[in-house]
């Protein structure tokens, strides 16, 4: 029997008129039974999102000791949607209460946690189902790390006595009651967590676009959409930017391999992205690649020494500093007498010259720089592994468009091709990649 969670990001819940459209699409099929709501996000590009303002409050509170200020234009918010909605609800009583907890317990995830509580108790009342509070079925220690099993039996548990219910995602509590969140865009992560533990056939993700694009809009116009992706197509594209779904989300669903289905709240018809354990052979991209997604914001730390591929231990001992320094990277190609170590540009301020020194002594190159001002581009997918010369396609349309690679990284799963380029190329080296392989 088809079970269906479905999860409706911040634009889905800004006002009330998204807030109907939400409500259509769950009445137009019986089995999207168990609704996980965001908090209100932006009507329009200058407007605040309320998680935003909530974590506003916050600060207002640890510098003032209150927050009325900030927190009656989250007032405002909700009193428009429920009058909007026409809801017979008392959301002044929610609210005011809402505002004496955040000055009681003053902690920053309690507060930013309130957004999806207000959000959900309003979707429970337009849509008529019951309300569950997360804080009672989401878990997590007293160190607020996440624990999966233990939602999970709680969640399968507490739902069953429910044919219906709406929750709010983004947090959970510990055992003494405080709120945790999961990181922000965490409501993907609550709605992934519900699907497991009631045994979903289907995660739908409702937000504003339709589906993962093969490419940036904002880079190359008009790109084709992805139809099917895998759960490891979604990870390498999601580590690159491609911020569709929070990355995190996907790991409850695929042990108990639910399929995703990103879907768009505003053109329900579109199909979205499904995304699936394995794709079919048959729909595995004719054209090679499933997508290209890149990030700015990357050095290279380049080490250069003569025989160091005999000296035992020479990597470990470069490793060592960065772990010293606290600092990760994200990939290590080397050659015989090279060692390229790509650190994003925010783990690696600051610490420039205290990195080099220390590298210097420990290991005693010969040459050693920071090379600034790196993007990434991952090309993604399965395809690739069946078709020879795909790295050659794709350095030549570099080539041709006149872009020097500076880092090649290829995966031995041959799901991915990553290059560093400078970021000066970056635009034009993704639109290059992208007509090489979509024409
Ligand atoms: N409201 C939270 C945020 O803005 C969580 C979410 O929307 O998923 O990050």
């Amino acid at each position: 029997m088809e079970l269906k969670v479905v999860k409706f990001g911040g634009t889905s819940m800004a006002d009330a008129k998204a807030i109907n459209q939400v409500a259509k699409i769950i009445e137009s099929d019986p089995s999207r039974r168990y609704v996980v709501v965001s908090a209100p996000g932006k009507r329009f590009s200058q407007d605040h999102k309320v998680t935003d303002l909530l974590y506003a409050c916050y600060h207002d509170l640890e510098i003032n000791g209150e927050c009325k200020a900030t927190f009656a234009k989250i007032r405002e918010r909700f009193c428009g949607i429920v009058s909007d909605l026409g809801l017979d609800m008392d959301i002044c009583a929610e609210l005011d209460r809402v505002e004496q907890d955040m000055v009681k317990f003053r902690s920053a995830e309690f507060c930013a946690s309130r957004g999806e509580y207000l959000s959900a108790k309003i979707a429970a009342c337009r849509l008529g189902m019951p309300f569950v509070d997360a804080k009672n079925i989401v878990l997590f220690d007293e160190e607020g790390a996440f624990l999966a099993e233990e939602t999970n039996e709680r969640v399968g548990a507490v739902l069953k006595q429910h044919k219906q219910a709406v929750i709010p995602g983004f947090f959970g509590a510990d055992a003494m009651g405080n709120v945790h969140t999961f990181s922000r865009g965490g409501s993907d992560i609550t709605g992934a967590v519900i699907a497991r533990a009631v045994r979903a056939s289907l995660y739908e993700n409702w937000t504003d676009v339709s589906g993962f694009m093969t490419a940036d809009p904002r880079i190359v116009p008009n790109p084709a959409p992805i139809a099917m992706l895998s759960y490891r197509e979604l990870r390498e594209l999601s580590y690159m930017g491609a911020n569709v779904l929070h990355p995190e989300s996907i790991f409850p669903v695929r042990t108990s391999n639910i399929p995703i289905n990103i879907r768009n709240t505003f053109a329900p018809a579109d199909r979205g992205t499904m995304i699936v354990a394995e794709v079919p052979a048959d729909c595995v991209h004719e054209d090679i690649i499933t997508g290209v997604a890149g990030k700015k914001g990357y050095s290279i730390v380049f080490i250069e020494k003569s025989m160091m591929n005999s000296e035992l231990g020479f990597a470990r001992r470069v490793m060592s500093v960065f772990e010293y320094y606290n600092i990760s990277f994200e990939h290590m190609p080397s050659g015989i007498d090279t060692l390229s170590i790509v650190v994003a540009d925010n783990e690696l301020a600051g610490k420039e010259e205290v990195l080099l020194d220390r590298i210097r002594k420990t290991v005693a190159p010969d040459h050693i720089e920071i090379k600034q001002g790196i993007s990434l581009i991952a090309t993604v997918g399965h395809g690739m592994s069946f078709h020879p010369g795909t790295a050659a396609k794709l350095c030549g349309a570099l080539a041709q468009a006149n872009i020097n690679i500076r880092m090649i990284d290829q995966g031995s799963s041959e799901l991915n091709i990553i290059v560093g380029v400078s970021t000066t190329d970056y635009e034009r080296a993704i639109d290059a990649i992208y007509r090489a392989f979509k024409g």
